[in-house]
């Protein structure tokens, strides 16, 4: 059979928030045609990790339209509006707000575009000099503006990739194997915001609790998300621009340092634990044995029939111990990677030492771009900055991208407003306001 061809100015790949944002903004565009290619029937929002508790970890204005289009009408404040529940959602005086009512958000408004392939998969891209050819198994599409928004992937490291089933697994896939825990003893590697709330998961249930759970952090600490007013200007458009105006080493010394505005514990995640663990322990005096270890790495895991012999080093003395665990939840994080759908274009991708080059507007430097541009999503921290994974940026970026794509300032953007001085600029006088 032959399909026949479809051809759209934009072609996202993925339509999860990232893309989402992109396909709602896009709408107020009516020269513009765009389709965004989903392989999933219904939008669910990490489901692995959609814990009953789980907290969002950004204000709620942070939505996929509000900060580059007030107006648009996929913000979530009219996502209470036409669900009636304004008013109690201001009375409710949430603080932070649940995880899972954002995925009912971001579900309002995935079921409302219209520029959404639902239940295709994209399985190969392919460049013919002059422009894009996005297949699916369904259908094929054309386009000069392909938009990457796969997200990113589960980072297992290499050390437990010959151990990855049943009970040796990244965190993303904590739901669906819950309440398997009672009275085994638990590994949980890495002291981020995820190994916290799957720490917290495993003491909900009393009555089924693992008898023995050892949380390993290479960190000093199980350091708190630094959420403070000065940190979060790095989620500003002029501070982005900045970052992305620097040299390498300037970069990653940048990454390093605004680490935990990213990727730090939400001070509600961490209080709720700590005193969760206190109750356990001096109130209820449960026998359970709860070990927490930060500036701690695992070194090494052996199967011994059905349960795992684990080395953990103490960082600063170098010291190593082992024990034996029954299960291990991987919380080391996500990474970035091109989607197997671009194997063919790898080769024509431009790479510097950080990684893929990727300019300004999001686009990557590759072989082609003279003709086509392909840009990415959620991909760009090494350079665009820590902001770059969260939803804080969504809205900035899509709007940057379909202002480059337009060829005009389609949404402002509010590029230069900042309380903070990043770098000299051109015209600025010391002492004058910033
Ligand atoms: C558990 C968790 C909680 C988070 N909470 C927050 C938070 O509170 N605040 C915050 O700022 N950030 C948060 N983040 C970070 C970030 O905002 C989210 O990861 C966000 O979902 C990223 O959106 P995305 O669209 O880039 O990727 P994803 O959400 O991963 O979406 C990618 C989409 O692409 C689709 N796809 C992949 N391959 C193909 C293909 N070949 N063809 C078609 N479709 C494809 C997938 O099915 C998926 O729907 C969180 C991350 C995680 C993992």
């Amino acid at each position: 059979m032959v399909m026949k061809m479809k051809s759209y100015d934009i072609v996202g790949i993925g339509a999860g928030p990232a893309n989402l944002s992109l396909a709602a903004l896009s709408t107020k565009i009516k020269n513009i045609s765009a389709v965004f290619i989903e392989k999933r029937d219904e939008f669910v929002w990490h489901p692995g990790m959609l814990l009953p508790d789980a907290k969002l970890q950004v204000p709620f204005l942070n939505d996929l339209v509000t900060l580059a289009d007030p107006t648009n009408p996929y913000s979530f404040l009219n996502f209470l509006s036409a669900n009636r529940r304004l008013y109690q959602f201001i009375a409710a005086n949430f603080n932070p707000m649940s995880r899972a009512e954002f995925n009912q958000y971001f579900q309002w408004v995935f079921n409302q575009l219209e520029n959404i392939k639902k239940g295709e998969e994209v399985l190969n891209v392919e460049f013919d000099g002059k422009a894009l050819s996005i297949s699916t198994p369904k259908d094929t599409y054309q386009t000069k503006n392909l938009v990457i928004g796969t997200g990113q992937v589960p980072y297992i490291p290499a050390l437990f990739k010959d151990h990855i089933g049943k009970d040796v697994y990244h965190n993303s896939q904590f739901m669906h194997n819950v309440g398997d825990f009672k009275n085994k003893r638990v590994a949980i590697i890495g002291g981020g915001q995820s190994g916290a709330e799957v720490f917290q998961n495993l003491l909900l249930d009393e009555n089924n609790l693992p008898s023995e759970i050892s949380w390993i952090s290479k960190r000093s600490n199980f350091s708190p998300l630094d959420d403070t007013s000065f940190t979060n200007e790095v989620f500003t458009p002029k501070f982005i621009k900045y970052f992305h105006s620097l040299d390498q080493k300037n970069k990653q010394y940048y990454i390093k340092e605004h680490m935990l505005a990213n990727q730090g514990i939400s001070e509600c995640t961490a209080k709720e634990l700590y005193q969760k663990l206190y109750e356990l322990r001096f109130i209820k005096q449960r026998k359970e044995n709860f070990c927490l270890l930060p500036s701690h790495k695992l070194v090494s895991i052996t199967k011994v029939n059905a349960e795992y012999s684990i080395e953990i080093q103490d960082l600063l003395s170098g010291e190593t111990r082992n024990t034996v665990v029954d299960k291990i939840v991987l919380c080391t994080g996500y990474s970035c990677e091109i989607p197997p759908a671009l194997s063919e274009l790898k080769s024509m991708l431009k790479y510097d030492n950080n990684g893929l080059m990727i300019d300004e507007n999001y686009q990557l430097i590759w072989d082609g771009m003279d003709s086509c541009s392909i840009y990415i999503q959620n991909g760009a921290q090494h350079t665009h900055g820590v902001s770059d994974t969260t939803l804080s940026v969504a809205a900035y970026r899509s709007a940057t991208i379909l202002n480059h794509i337009a060829g005009s300032a389609v949404y402002p953007n509010n590029e230069d407003s900042s309380l903070i001085q990043w770098g000299w600029g051109s015209n600025i006088k010391v002492g004058a306001p910033v």
